[in-house]
């Protein structure tokens, strides 16, 4: 499951939405969100363009080998 996630792209940088798997506290583009973004703000970001790669990578993949969702067959 992943969920978006607003913050800067880099330190320093601007504003976008990541993505960013539940029960992480680490963006898929390895970014450590620990501040908090206020929602006007929010509602003006991009997307980060890191994220959006991976995570469509990631809906394209087969699911990982050892995960209980890859055993049933
Ligand atoms: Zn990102």
């Amino acid at each position: 499951m992943y969920e978006m996630c607003a913050g800067v792209e880099k330190p320093g940088g601007a504003l976008v939405w990541h993505v960013m798997a539940k029960h992480t506290t680490t963006t898929l583009c390895g970014q450590t969100l620990s501040q908090h973004v206020d929602g006007a703000s929010a509602q003006r970001a991009g997307h980060c363009s890191t994220c959006m790669a991976l995570f469509g990578k990631l809906m394209t993949a087969p699911p990982a080998v050892g995960s209980p969702a890859a055993t049933d067959h």
